[in-house]
């Protein structure tokens, strides 16, 4: 008998519905739970996948054997100053009333909040500021049942932790990880639609100027929304539309209105650039100040398909550039917006910004599109990404496979020496890790 709380057989979907497995499930409600049911697998040949909050749009989380649902795992293991241990399936929504008793808050984050901590930062989420890294650059320290069933503990000081904090579930299943909280701050939030040469030419500056800087440019326009935010003290006032005024806008019009016009597109798609104009021309200039995670995180209620690639910082103008010719020369109609986000270098092995300062380029397509179409146009973009040497978002739709990996990540063979080391038979094996990873 497995010490689980259950065991049963479901079929699973990711948040986007492009990818499902039928598969066995384990709940896991303790580490040596964990320990044991990867032990078990280990010797009988089964292989195991520990899942978030699916919201990976690659088959990163796909299970092959049995899928291991973490969210028995949750909320904080302990404090020590201002590092914070959170057990594997914490959801990022629930951190900050978990760090509000201490006075913390995380140093940045991605533009939702759905997702768990450790589904997060193994594939490399992150937001926006050139002096930020993504989430995984706030580990230091993490708890990792391996692939034979053993318990490691790992801290800044060891170099393992480089791979384990961005480890695409490579390496094994993340019980616990520490984070290097910051004290809670405010944002400023700055939301102004901007004219597209002036968002692409300023871009640079902007992310230099100041703490959180991107836009979103809509296709077939020459406007964009640039969002900047100012990092302001805790106590500093709340200002602006409140919460409730801020969540019935952006619910209505970047969710309901906006799953109108998708639909709308999709169905007679020659209407899109109109509706983008309309769109575009509906932006309308905001300022408030509010707690951060509620400033960072939006709601996105449309399901959509993402590819984003990572490109060094001042190759941004020139890809978007691409971009924007490429869509009316293919006949391509794209209902959503093109996001354009920075972040500072950091030493992860895999991260995308490793070794270099980085710009962020993300495509969207609204998911009920024609399946050929988003395939043609993604393969497309992916084709301007990879002139750039670009690194593609691990959990973002991509076709890179190992040998290109190694081109374009100096330590790549590091991470592989980690895999070997941690994870000899591949119990944590998938088809994408095959194809990622080489084996
Ligand atoms: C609407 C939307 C908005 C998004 N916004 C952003 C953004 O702003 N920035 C950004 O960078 N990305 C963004 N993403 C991508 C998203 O953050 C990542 O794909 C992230 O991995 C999803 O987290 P998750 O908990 O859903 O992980 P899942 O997709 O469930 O899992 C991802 C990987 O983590 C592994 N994993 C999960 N738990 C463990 C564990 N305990 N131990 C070891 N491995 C584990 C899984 O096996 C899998 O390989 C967005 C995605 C969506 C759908």
């Amino acid at each position: 008998m497995l010490p689980v709380t259950t065991q049963t057989r479901t079929q699973w979907r990711n948040w986007s519905g492009n990818q499902s497995a039928t598969t066995a499930v384990a709940t896991p409600d303790s580490v040596d739970a964990v320990a044991q049911l990867v032990a078990t697998a280990a010797a009988d040949g089964t292989r195991i996948k520990p899942i978030g909050s699916g919201h990976s749009f690659t088959a990163i989380g796909v299970p092959e054997g049995i899928q291991l649902d973490m969210s028995a795992l949750r909320g904080v293991v302990g404090v020590d100053g201002k590092r914070v241990t959170l057990r594997a399936g914490t959801r990022l929504h629930e951190i900050p009333a978990l760090l509000a008793p201490y006075g913390l808050g995380m140093r940045n984050l991605g533009d939702i909040d759905r997702q768990t901590i450790t589904g997060a930062t193994s594939t490399g989420t992150h937001g926006t500021g050139l002096h930020f890294g993504g989430i995984s650059t706030q580990i230091v320290g993490a708890k990792i049942v391996t692939g034979t069933g053993d318990v490691v503990t790992l801290t800044a000081d060891d170099d393992e932790l480089r791979a384990v904090a961005l480890g695409l579930g490579a390496l094994g299943v993340i019980v616990e990880l520490t984070i290097e909280c910051v004290d809670a701050f405010s944002l400023r939030a700055h939301d102004e639609p901007l004219d597209l040469d002036d968002a692409v030419g300023g871009f640079l500056d902007r992310v230099e100027s100041f703490d959180h800087h991107e836009f979103y440019w809509f296709p077939h326009t020459r406007r964009a929304l640039a969002k900047t935010n100012t990092r302001l003290p805790a106590d500093a006032t709340p200002s602006g539309p409140g919460s409730v005024r801020r969540y019935i806008d952006d619910d209505l019009i970047s969710n309901k209105v906006y799953g109108v016009v998708c639909e709308l597109g999709r169905r007679v798609p020659a209407v899109v650039p109109t509706l983008n104009r309309v769109a575009s021309h509906a932006l309308s200039e905001r300022t408030y100040v509010a707690p951060s995670a509620e400033v960072f995180a939006s709601i996105r209620d449309v399901r959509f398909r993402e590819m984003e690639y990572a490109v060094e910082l001042p190759a941004v103008a020139e890809v978007l550039n691409d971009i924007e010719k490429l869509i009316p020369r293919k006949g391509y109609r794209v209902s959503f917006p093109v996001e354009v986000r920075a972040a500072a270098a950091d030493d992860l092995m895999l991260s995308t910004a490793s070794g270099r300062t980085t710009g962020y380029i993300a495509v969207h397509r609204y998911h009920r599109d024609d399946p050929a179409d988003i395939s043609a146009f993604f393969a497309d973009v992916e084709e301007i990404m990879v002139a750039h040497h670009g690194r593609p978002h691990w959990g973002k739709l991509h076709t890179r496979d190992a040998e290109y990996f190694r081109a374009v990540y100096p330590q790549f063979d590091d991470f592989l020496a980690v895999r070997d080391k941690y994870d000899p038979s591949r119990v944590f094996g998938n088809d994408y890790l095959r194809r990622v990873l080489g084996d």
